[in-house]
């Protein structure tokens, strides 16, 4: 059964299949026995690596152990995570945080506790398959508008009942397309509708607003927004993710969110090296700064050879190829010449979008990306795209 339905999959060119590296994740691994650069890491900071940071996670599973021993509630609150939702909530300037597993499990965890049966979530399509499981799981009625459409939202809003509660769903920074949700004026739909706005900032934090402090900060709305979402697995380096916001919000969740309750705490050493990240990116706005200079350099590069990208204003840059099979052949291309840039199909993104996400991080040297520039160029003629 299950080979018949992969079988299915492959007809399509939508198998899927694991590339395990041989090496750290930073701007060249080792894959397949080579020496390839990557470029499609989260890792934007290159903090995974960071000595700091892996020295806090050491330090960590010295004093504490490999795993905490239970879920949070029970007796698996140890120091490190004790410090990291302090550090979080002092970052991003709310009464209080709370730390989830991963963002999966934030999303999973925070959407039922904001909105349930009878309510009626909105939610930008392109958004995260893990907003749409919290969607699922709060079992609100979900209604889809179009891309950043705020004038499709809009009309949706309108004609809605306005005395069922509303939540409005939407990544901060699009994963998969690297552009911006439209926060302030999302924002001033939300107050005007009496909806409640949910930004998943995954792919922000770390990486935009003046601190880094994510998207909102960007946008300058972060008090008009009252909970904060973001992860500590991309730019942070780490795994799991935070909810900083209200204290009564934040007690609440630690008693209701199901997806916080019941699953062990995450490892001493995540905990600690979520936190160390968090010192380093206030400390060191260099790494920032570098991020956003190879960004213009490899968004430069790429428009100047004519491939047609994604309006991404931020390190994700999607090369817009169509097919599923026609993205595969020209990731292939790339890997063969040195440069690894996975293509993404659908589900992830929707029929006839399929792409190479291109991402680029603060650790890539110029040479690096010229490197990449000139591999991007030749595989992009062999392919027939340029
Ligand atoms: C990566 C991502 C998640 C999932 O976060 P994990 O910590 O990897 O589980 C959620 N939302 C968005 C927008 C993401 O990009």
């Amino acid at each position: 059964m299950f080979q018949s339905r992969l079988q299915q999959l492959d007809n399509q060119s939508l198998t899927r299949r694991l590339h395990p590296l041989s090496s750290a994740t930073g701007p060249t691994i080792q894959l397949a026995g080579r020496s390839v650069i990557l470029l499609a890491s989260n890792d934007y900071l290159g903090l995974a690596t960071h000595p700091a940071v892996i020295q806090a996670a050491i330090q960590a599973t010295e004093r504490y152990g490999t795993g905490a021993g239970a879920s949070r509630l029970v007796c698996g609150t140890l120091p490190p995570h004790a410090e990291l939702e302090q550090a979080l909530a002092a970052f991003k300037q709310t009464p209080s945080a709370l730390v989830y597993g991963s963002g999966y499990l934030a999303n999973l965890g925070v959407i039922p506790s904001l909105i349930a049966r009878g309510g009626l979530i909105f939610a930008d399509r392109l958004c995260h398959a893990s907003l749409i499981d919290g969607a699922r799981l709060s079992r609100a009625d979900l209604r889809v508008y179009r891309h950043r459409d705020l004038n499709h939202l809009e009309s949706l809003l309108k004609r809605t009942n306005q005395k069922r509660p509303t939540l409005i769903v939407t990544d901060g920074l699009f994963s998969m397309d690297g552009d911006l949700a439209p926060l302030p004026d999302l924002a001033t739909l939300a107050e005007r509708f009496s909806a409640t706005l949910y930004v998943d900032d995954a792919h922000g934090t770390g990486v935009m607003g003046p601190s880094g402090r994510g998207t909102l900060e960007h946008f300058g709305v972060e008090d008009r927004i009252p909970f904060h979402m973001g992860t500590l697995g991309k730019a942070l380096g780490s795994s799991g993710a935070y909810l900083a916001g209200p204290a009564d919000m934040i007690q609440y969740l630690v008693n209701t969110s199901r997806p916080f309750m019941f699953t062990t705490a995450p490892p001493p050493a995540s905990a600690a090296a979520a936190c160390a990240a968090l010192t380093v990116l206030q400390q060191d706005p260099t790494r920032r700064a570098r991020l956003w200079r190879n960004r213009d350099h490899l968004f430069t590069g790429l428009t100047r050879l004519g491939f047609r990208l994604t309006d991404s204003t931020s390190p994700i840059l999607p090369i817009l190829i169509g097919q599923a099979e026609k993205a595969l052949a020209f990731a292939e291309q790339l890997l063969a010449h040195g440069v690894y840039a996975p293509a993404i199909r659908p589900p992830t993104v929707p029929d006839g979008s399929s792409r190479i996400r291109v991402t680029i991080t603060a650790e890539h040297s110029p040479e690096q990306i010229d490197f990449a520039l000139s591999t991007f160029e030749r595989a992009g003629q062999s392919a027939g795209l340029l």
